[in-house]
């Protein structure tokens, strides 16, 4: 059959600012998802989009064309709401571990369809795989059942949703043309739009250990985002929250998953804490539930802990095995005492990344305890020779590549100086 389009036509059109019409972004995206517009194709429009952008209806129409080349899924037989929660990436970022289980104990449900790490930035399968027996890949039958009978459940998207976007993505990944509001919203919208979900709340991170360091550009990601959700009918709202210093005081998947139990056990560092039960009462708000219990109480009275517990068993997690530890430790020490003014969030991103908690190429394991500990943060006073960080390993050779990664990745003030930080929430963005 004859194509409706020649791709090179469509590039041009955008090399040259010209608006995509519909036909031609549905034409584009089905026929590079079948195979037939080439991959340099793919890649020179990609660049052209991120070069000369997209308007609203382009940015809309790329999201349909990307939902309409996979499965839709559907939660009609659960008879609570259904709300799921998306964040953009950051350093020691496991809000979802404590979260999902803690919204569903506060009786909305969570169908949490999660990543891997990407480049400096963890992922949420890849924490949860450091308990042993956990299992990412869930059918669609499965993923209903622990819905039902849990309330949350956290795993991979299946091969069926938006695979535009899984080759659009690995595309973007190797041309460097991640960086693009149009095609990071339409990129996350599409898969959340298909994931079913009847409310969504958007955590997009900036500062240095974000994709989007630039407050401005978070915040225009973020609207991009609200507004395609809400035309899907997905009530979407949106907070733009710091990620200039790591959340909380570990970053690596197993570090981090023990800290999610501790927020999930009623302690846990205060930051994690509070972005923890702020998101959980904007899901559930935005879901619709009302006089559900306050998230504070249900981390304080152990029905999250329980609801985390059953969440782990039920995708073949044992919630009591002892967690994977790293062979080798490195402790770092303060070279001076002071106050400490800053630490930087992506420089300890890439350390921890190095240490083998985040791969180099797609498809490689991470090791499930290498990671950081971070024993103290911006306002802290310091003693010369005290710990700053544990970097943990099963490679000691790994371990001078992520301390150059650590070179000047914190301050230590003598007269008490904190340099300025991001409020932990920079903006709300609603609908
Ligand atoms: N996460 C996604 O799913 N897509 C992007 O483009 C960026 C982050």
């Amino acid at each position: 059959m004859a194509e409706a389009f020649a791709a090179v036509e469509i590039i041009a059109a955008k090399r040259d600012r010209h608006e995509l019409s519909d036909p031609q972004i549905d034409w584009i995206v089905d026929a590079y998802t079948r195979g037939v517009v080439a991959d340099e194709q793919m890649s020179a429009l990609l660049m052209a989009i991120l070069l000369n952008g997209m308007n609203a209806r382009e940015i809309s129409r790329w999201t349909d064309a990307m939902i309409n080349s996979g499965e839709r899924m559907s939660w009609n037989e659960l008879t609570i709401p259904t709300v799921d929660k998306h964040s953009t990436g950051g350093v020691g970022d496991k809000i979802t571990l404590p979260l999902a289980p803690l919204v569903a104990a506060c009786g909305a449900a969570v169908p949490q369809l999660s990543g891997r790490g990407l480049g400096h930035t963890g992922g949420t399968l890849d924490k949860l795989e450091a308990i042993p027996g956990w299992r990412a890949a869930l059918s669609n039958s499965e993923m209903l059942q622990v819905l039902k009978d849990v309330g949350a459940v956290i795993c991979a998207a299946g091969a069926g949703l938006a695979p535009a976007d899984k080759k659009l993505y690995a595309l973007r990944d190797v041309t460097a043309t991640v960086e693009a509001i149009p095609l990071i919203a339409s990129s996350i919208m599409s898969k959340k739009i298909a994931e079913g979900t009847s409310a969504l709340v958007l955590d997009v991170k900036t500062g240095s250990g974000a994709f989007m360091s630039d407050p401005k550009r978070a915040e225009e990601l973020a609207r991009t985002m609200v507004a395609l959700g809400t035309r899907a009918g997905v009530k979407t709202r949106a907070l733009v929250t710091a990620m200039d210093v790591p959340l909380g005081l570990t970053a690596g998947n197993a570090l981090e998953v023990r800290e999610s139990i501790d927020v999930l056990a009623g302690g846990g560092p205060d930051d994690v804490v509070e972005l923890t039960i702020l998101l959980a009462r904007e899901m559930l708000d935005a879901a619709g539930v009302r006089n559900a219990k306050d998230p504070a109480v249900a981390l304080k009275d152990g029905s999250a802990m329980d609801k985390w517990r059953a969440m782990i068993s039920a995708q073949g997690g044992d919630p009591d095995a002892p967690l994977p530890i790293a062979r080798e430790k490195e402790v770092i020490t303060a070279e001076k005492s002071g106050t400490i003014a800053s630490m930087d969030a992506l420089k300890v991103g890439v350390s921890a990344w190095r240490l083998g908690a985040g791969r180099e190429r797609q498809g490689e394991k991470v090791q499930a305890g290498a990671g950081i500990e971070i024993h103290a943060k911006p306002g802290a006073k310091i003693s010369a020779g005290a710990p700053l960080f544990t970097l943990h390993t099963d490679e000691s050779s790994r371990f001078l590549r992520a301390k150059e990664a650590l070179h000047g990745a914190v301050t230590i003030s003598d007269d008490g100086y904190v340099a300025p930080r991001l409020p932990l929430v920079v903006t709300r963005i609603d609908a």
